[in-house]
Order: C-alpha cells, then sequence, then structure tokens
C-alpha cells in the first residue's frame, strides 16, 4: 500500500513540477528547494525535507537513495519502486543530476563506482574515469618555460578535457546489474529537459560566481545567460539538446556517444575551444573503456572499508589513515578533544605524504597498493603519532624500501562541483557512485548535445619531473589523472552496513573518513555523521570549519604548533547505514534529500 501511494504521489509530483513548475509557491519549503514546493506535494519528499532542517536521518524498509538534488532522488526512487535496481536506480538519477546540477557531473564526465552484489556477496569497482588523448605530451600543463600554466588557464578550454567516462559507466552498471529496460532509465531525464527544471541555488550561485569564465564559449554563455542574465533561482530552464542526446542515448546505446553523432559534435565542440594542441581525437573517444578492478579494502576493527583503487588515490588513503587511526583508542578521546584533532590530522598528513609520492594510474605507473595498506607498514606510521604533539616533519614513508619517484605538486582547487550518489536496493545490493565533471562547469565548453565537457586532466600533476625524477601522475597518452574520489562501502561479517562518499577535491578524503569515524566511534547517527563539522589537515595550515568558531579547537590546535585557519566547506556526503532498518543521511551543505521506502 505505502508503495503505492509513493509511486502516486512520486509520479503526481513531478508532473505537477513539470507542468506548473513556475507557478509553484515557496511558502514553507527551505530555501534551497523552495521553487520545488516539494512539501505540499508529496508526503515523502516533504518529509526528507523537514527531516534535513531538524537534522534527523530518514528511515525506510526496502530501499533507499541518496544524491545531491530533489529531482534527481525522486527519478531514482521511482526506479527502485518499480522493482529496478541500484545500478537502474543510478542510471536515471545520474540522467537527471546532468540536468539539475550541470556544474557537477554529467555525460561530459566521469566516476568511480562501487556495487556490492548481493547475490554473489561481492564488491565491484567501476572506472569511470577520463582519459588523456593518445597525443598529450608530459608538458601538456606547462608553459614554453617549462612552468607549470596557471590553474584556470588549463581549466577553461580543450586543453582539460579528457575522454568522458560516464556514458560507458552508465552502460556497462546497467548491462552487468540492470533489470529495467535501458530506455526506461532516461524518461524522467528527458521529461524534465523538455518540460523544465526549477534553477536550485546552488547552480544559480554557481552561475553568479563563474559568470566571467562561462562568458568564455557562446554556447555556454547562452544556456546559463539566456537573453544576457544569468539564470535565477527558480527559473524554469528547459534544455531541449540534452533531451535529444538522452532520445538518442536511450534508443540506440552509447555508440551514438564514443562513434555517432554526439562523438562528432564533442569534437567539434573542442576544435572551437580555446586551445588546438594535443585535443581529444575520434580514436581517443572510440577506444574508450570501463575498467573492473578490485577494491580495495581495510580491516579496520571488525570491520571491511572498501574503497577505489588507482587511478582514484581515495580507496588508499582512506584505508591509510583509518589503519593508523586503529591505533589509537579514538572512542574515549572523543569528538570534542583537540588530541583526537591532532590524531587525525597527523595521521592524515602522512597518507597525504605517501598520496603525493606513490598514487596515480597504476595501469601506467607501478603503484604500491598493498604495501602502502599493509598493517605492519601503517604501524609504522602510526608510532610516528604521539597524541598532544604535532609531528615537527612529515614525509612519505617507505614501504618498498624503493622509492623511485617523486612529489607531485598538487593543484586542486575547491569548488562546489562533483557529487556523490548511494543507494541500497530491495534486493540487498549497494552502490556507491562519486561522479564529477572536476571543476565546478568543467571545462566550460558545452556541446551542441546541452552538457558540459570536464576538465579532469587538470588533475594530472602539471610538472612531470623534479630534479630528473619522473611523478608518478605526470601526463601521459591515454592515461587517467589521479583522483580523490572515494565511494566506499563498509562491510561487517561480509554484510554491507555503510555506504557513504562525498565530493570536495582532495578533501573528500576526510570528509569520508571523518564521517566514518563519527559514524562507527561517537555512537552518532548517520544524519548526524554527515552533519559534523569538519577539521582537516592535509598539508600547511590545520584548516577548521568556520561552525567551530566557538570550541576551544583552534587555540589548542595552535598550542599544539599548527598554523590554522577558519573557513567553509563544501562537502556533499551522502550515505545510508544499513541496520535493522535503513536509514539515510544527506550534507546539510548541499541541496540533496534522501528517499525510502
Ligand atoms: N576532480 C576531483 C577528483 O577526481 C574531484 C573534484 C571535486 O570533488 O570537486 O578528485
Amino acid at each position: 500500500m505505502l508503495k503505492k501511494i509513493f509511486v502516486l504521489t512520486s509520479l503526481f509530483l513531478l508532473q505537477i513540477i513539470f507542468s506548473n513548475a513556475d507557478q509553484l509557491s515557496d511558502k514553507t519549503v527551505p530555501e534551497s528547494f523552495n521553487s520545488l514546493s516539494v512539501e505540499e506535494l508529496s508526503p515523502e519528499v516533504k518529509k526528507s525535507l523537514d527531516n534535513k532542517l531538524k537534522g534527523k536521518m530518514v528511515t525506510a524498509e526496502n530501499w533507499m537513495i541518496v544524491t545531491a538534488n530533489p529531482y534527481a532522488s525522486v527519478a531514482g526512487a521511482e526506479i527502485l519502486e518499480k522493482g529496478g535496481t541500484a545500478a537502474d536506480a543510478m542510471v536515471a538519477a545520474q540522467v537527471v543530476l546532468g540536468l539539475v546540477e550541470p556544474e557537477s557531473s554529467g555525460l561530459g564526465g566521469g566516476a568511480f563506482l562501487l556495487y556490492y552484489d548481493n547475490n554473489k556477496n561481492i564488491i565491484t569497482t567501476l572506472d569511470g574515469r577520463e582519459t588523456a588523448p593518445l597525443k598529450a605530451s608530459s608538458s601538456r600543463f606547462q608553459k614554453e618555460n617549462g612552468q607549470p600554466m596557471k590553474f584556470f588557464d588549463a581549466v577553461v578550454g580543450g586543453l582539460s578535457v579528457g575522454t568522458p567516462g560516464v556514458p560507458a559507466l552508465l552502460f556497462e552498471a546497467h548491462k552487468k546489474w540492470g533489470l529495467i529496460n535501458w530506455n526506461e532509465l532516461f524518461d524522467n531525464g528527458i521529461l524534465l529537459s523538455e518540460n523544465g527544471f526549477s534553477v536550485s541555488k546552488k547552480l544559480s550561485e554557481s552561475i553568479k560566481k563563474d559568470e566571467q569564465r562561462l562568458h568564455s564559449f557562446k554556447q555556454t554563455k547562452d544556456y546559463f545567460f539566456p537573453n544576457g542574465l544569468a539564470l535565477a533561482h527558480q527559473d524554469i530552464k528547459k534544455n531541449e539538446s540534452y533531451a535529444s542526446t538522452l532520445k538518442l542515448i536511450s534508443n540506440s546505446g552509447i555508440e551514438e556517444f564514443y562513434e555517432g553523432k554526439i562523438a562528432e559534435d564533442i569534437l567539434n565542440t573542442l576544435k572551437k575551444s580555446n586551445s588546438e594542441k594535443q585535443l581529444l581525437e575520434e580514436k581517443d573517444l572510440k577506444n574508450y573503456k570501463i575498467i573492473e578492478r578490485p577494491p580495495v579494502c581495510i580491516k579496520y576493527k571488525v570491520y571491511d572499508v572498501c574503497g577505489m583503487g588507482p587511478p582514484s588515490s581515495g580507496g588508499i588513503a582512506v584505508a591509510q589513515i583509518l589503519g593508523i587511526l586503529e591505533k589509537f583508542d579514538l572512542k574515549s578521546l572523543g569528538y570534542s578533544n583537540p588530541e583526537t584533532w591532532q590524531i587525525i590530522g597527523d595521521a592524515t598528513r602522512l597518507a597525504f605524504a605517501d598520496r603525493g609520492l606513490y598514487v596515480a594510474d597504476s595501469d601506467y605507473v607501478f603503484v604500491p597498493t598493498e604495501s602502502l595498506i599493509d598493517k605492519k607498514y601503517l604501524a609504522t606510521r602510526a608510532y610516528k603519532i604521539k597524541p598532544g604533539e604535532r609531528i615537527l616533519d612529515v614525509k612519505p614513508g617507505d614501504p618498498l624500501l624503493n622509492q623511485t619517484l617523486n612529489y607531485s605538486k598538487n593543484y586542486s582547487i575547491e569548488r562546489p562541483s562533483t557529487t556523490h550518489i548511494s543507494i541500497v536496493d530491495q534486493y540487498g545490493n549497494a552502490l556507491s557512485m562519486t561522479s564529477s565533471i572536476e571543476n565546478a562547469f568543467g571545462s566550460r565548453l558545452m556541446t551542441q548535445g546541452g552538457f558540459l565537457l570536464n576538465n579532469q586532466l587538470t588533475d594530472f600533476s602539471f610538472k612531470d619531473e623534479v630534479d630528473g625524477k619522473l611523478i608518478a601522475n605526470r601526463v601521459q597518452p591515454g592515461k587517467r589523472p589521479r583522483s580523490s574520489m572515494s565511494p566506499t562501502i563498509i562491510l561487517k561479517d561480509g554484510n554491507p552496513i555503510l555506504v557513504t562518499g562525498s565530493p570536495g577535491g582532495s578533501n573528500i578524503i576526510n570528509f569520508v573518513v571523518n564521517s566514518i569515524i563519527a559514524f562507527l566511534e561517537w555512537d552518532l547517527d548517520i544524519q548526524q555523521s554527515v552533519s559534523l563539522p569538519h577539521a582537516i589537515n592535509k598539508w600547511g595550515k590545520y584548516e577548521i570549519e568556520e561552525s567551530l568558531k566557538s570550541t576551544n579547537l583552534k587555540p589548542s590546535l595552535e598550542s599544539m604548533g599548527y598554523e590554522t585557519k577558519y573557513r567553509k566547506y563544501f562537502s556533499g556526503l551522502n550515505a545510508i547505514h544499513i541496520g535493522e532498518m535503513l536509514e539515510g543521511g544527506t550534507d546539510p551543505r548541499r541541496e540533496g534529500i534522501v528517499l525510502g521506502n
């Protein structure tokens, strides 16, 4: 019965949003979502929004989905309700995210996915990361004098665009685990593109902040500034070109994207970009492959924490930090003790030192993954941490007694881009996927097909060597840039208990770790765990979320010798706890909602 009511109300909700969106009232719903007026239309969406405002988790019995945008959660929920798997729901949700949250992810980007298959009791990971053009050289992001380019000079335009992986990833996930017909998964995306969606506060603010760069290309400018004015919060926006792209892919499959009309459109868009050298070519698109890889797992107490291996640094870094932290009694120390943050901060600094030296695309350079997460090695790293005293000089470790690579300088800049989807279906499968076009609005190049192209290649090191030693994460033809994305699934006794992940550039690693510690050690529920204020020290200053200003954390860390600073964070943790019930939490810093039944 409950199921039926949900299907009806959410169908009704979509219908009303699509047909009357411009007349919707904005009386009592939270600021970010008021254009949807969802609380008046669907009890489930209203409940989720209410819970979020009150900091309460959402519970369900059969299935659950958490995405960064209500439209996407509803699209995925419909598929789950009609018997779809987590993979089916992910496809429907991602297609909608590409429309309503185009600054963060889409068909022109890449993603990493973890899938727990309940029948086989295994976790598989799919690597849908972008690839460098086969013509790329290692000096790609260097000026004529060999010095690294300025970040945004490299980002805006064709130079930063890697072969998109998302379309192939959707197809592969559906082929492996889907139950619903491929073309049905695009219905809501097509409908919403044709009828219009209500522009969210985050999208409108992102457009305002990026006005100058979005003006770089006509297609992009025309889309985000119709009649010369920036799209505003609650404007109703259609994207008919995107609807046509979705129709092509839903009817003819992804060949259209990698070899057909859409491929041609991508190459034409690149030709018109402000760069001429080493751009993607036909064969780059045609050769693109999703790579299935084993997950990177570590035992943390009674749990198996599994994540994404190289080319993401996420799985290794999360595993290293947790493996180091296991040696300390964070449960007794507690959340509000500055010593807790000194220990987590130093564990993070140690992991980031290793990350800088060793982690890149393991199909191109040797990455000592197993040695880096070996418990004996991590014990030597943990030994360096003395409670109450900052480590003075953090250096990468030597898990193989054989250092051959050099540091790569990190150029990642954090903007509110990238997105995370967590899903559990009624069959007990669990999915965790982080999806990205890298910077907000990626390369700022929009195709005629109504989607933005990524700037993921700027996740490569801009330098290729230092003092004659090669950098692991240097640009090489066909290589995938190192990522920080950390989609994570935690198992206990072989069964999944936590599905989580976040956007946030290199801070992703700590957003995920901190929320895992909060959940497993500090008896917080899933919503409290993702809402908890952040404090992060990767290198340089210890950065503390502004909401902690009233605490003694800053002066206490300073008395231990850290330089500190307050800042805002744009985490977007979307997590599900699988216990007696399904419990979902979504980051209050973004616009996501949890839906379940
Ligand atoms: N490009 C980043 C990565 O792959 C993600 C960017 C973000 O989260 O904003 O690590």
